[in-house]
């Protein structure tokens, strides 16, 4: 195919995604205006009509922000493409009085920066203006700009060193080139998947051992009665940033630490806490945690193989305005380009992850004897996070990870009524 062909074929793959993701997006808005005069059904006398008013009106704010947003940045990256700046990128980089691979890592670095910059008056409307607005938003300029910082810090300590690496595979290893690179990646996730909550998630936020109490014994308890090792319970200090609230648990090896956000120690009852964290252990328990691992892998062994069958091939280089074959533009295709094919598998995705979602409610449930504690714990989270509560069906098919909240009660009301039968 020449490199015409190409670029005609990302386009067709460009439109379809802009198209179908805006159609979706209209549509979910058009549900949540048509739902939204007054509480469904489902949910009356659990919210009350100002906090269902609220979550209309944030969910509409936030849902015509990304129409925007997503149309800005599509277009950013078709006019990266068409204008061959790219090439303009790649020459420069090359006369950078630096080794190739030095070079190539400029590159992907100058791309990067560029997109990031592309996306931050996004990021920052969100934050200060939406997110403010409906309180939600504890950050500080400073606070952002910190993080900010020591995230490009972080990028770049891990990122350096992962793309020297991989150029080194690209170059030195062979035609098999992609399993070295592919076996090297995943040993060196498995490290950082130790070593990121002990290094890493420090630079953000304090951890604090959970105090000596009741809710602490009924953890404990809880795990034991699972057998279900931890290593320890935390509490994140996550309020400095934000007001949504959530729970999860770190560490690969088979003992892991339990971390709490602050806002939801603070916000929940005992007997939600709990329910949440046996969802949490219905996870593990389910060895959701291990196939997910499992499919990553599966997917990145996918990826190198294609990568590795594209890489000498120059026509895909130019289409997207590059001037020559190199393992640096082919990392920032992948990286940047390969959006709108890759965008199309997401429901599967979101599939999988339901499906799994489903499972730890009913551990949760089975775990604590009823399924009160979850359903309080989801419609607290809900009214807290003022979530959607009437997304379209086909826009909650295509991008949940999570079932919705009626969903959920739903199944969460079957497998109770199942436990008092079994
Ligand atoms: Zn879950």
């Amino acid at each position: 195919m020449s490199a015409h062909g190409i670029l005609i074929l990302f386009l067709v793959f460009f439109i379809l995604k802009l198209g179908w993701g805006t159609g979706l997006s209209l549509l979910n808005l058009g549900h949540v205006h048509a739902h939204g005069m007054r509480v469904p059904p489902a949910f009356v006398g659990v919210v009350d009509e100002a906090t269902y008013a609220r979550s209309v009106s944030y969910t509409q704010t936030r849902g015509r922000f990304a129409v925007l947003s997503a149309g800005v940045s599509s277009i950013a990256l078709l006019a990266v493409v068409l204008s061959g700046l790219f090439g303009i990128i790649e020459q420069a980089v090359r006369l950078l009085p630096i080794g190739s691979y030095l070079q190539g890592v400029a590159l992907v670095g100058a791309v990067s920066l560029l997109f990031w910059i592309i996306s931050l008056p996004f990021s920052l409307y969100a934050t200060f203006g939406i997110e403010a607005r409906f309180g939600f938003n504890r950050t500080t300029p400073k606070l952002y700009l910190f993080d900010t910082l020591k995230g490009f810090a972080v990028s770049a300590v891990i990122g350096i060193p992962v793309l020297l690496g991989l150029f080194w595979f690209m170059d030195r290893t062979g035609a098999y080139w992609w399993i070295w690179a592919f076996a090297a990646m995943t040993l060196f996730q498995l490290v950082m998947g130790i070593l990121a909550p002990l290094v890493i998630a420090p630079l953000f936020n304090k951890f604090t051992p959970l105090p000596d109490g009741e809710l602490k014994e009924s953890i404990l308890d809880l795990a034991r009665r699972l057998d279900f090792r931890t290593r320890g319970i935390f509490v994140a200090d996550s309020s400095k940033r934000s007001g949504h609230s959530n729970a999860y648990f770190t560490g690969l090896s088979r003992a892991k630490r339990i971390v709490l956000f602050d806002t939801l120690v603070s916000s929940h009852t005992k007997e939600e806490i709990l329910a949440v964290l046996a969802h949490e252990i219905g996870h593990e328990k389910r060895n959701h945690v291990t196939k997910g691992i499992v499919l990553s892998a599966l997917l990145s062994l996918a990826g190198f193989w294609v990568m590795s069958l594209l890489l000498p091939y120059l026509p895909l280089y130019e289409a997207f305005g590059f001037r020559a074959v190199s393992y640096a533009a082919m990392v920032v295709l992948v990286a940047f380009c390969s959006g709108p094919v890759l965008f199309f598998l997401q429901p599967l995705f979101s599939l999988w992850s339901r499906k799994h979602e489903y499972e730890a409610d009913r551990f949760a449930v089975q775990s604590v004897g009823s399924a009160r504690g979850m359903k309080e714990a989801l419609l607290r989270l809900s009214r807290d996070n003022l979530s959607n509560l009437t997304p379209h069906p086909l826009y909650s098919f295509f991008y949940y990870s999570h079932p919705t909240l009626a969903e959920r009660i739903a199944a969460l009301d079957r497998a109770e009524a199942q436990l008092v039968k079994g």
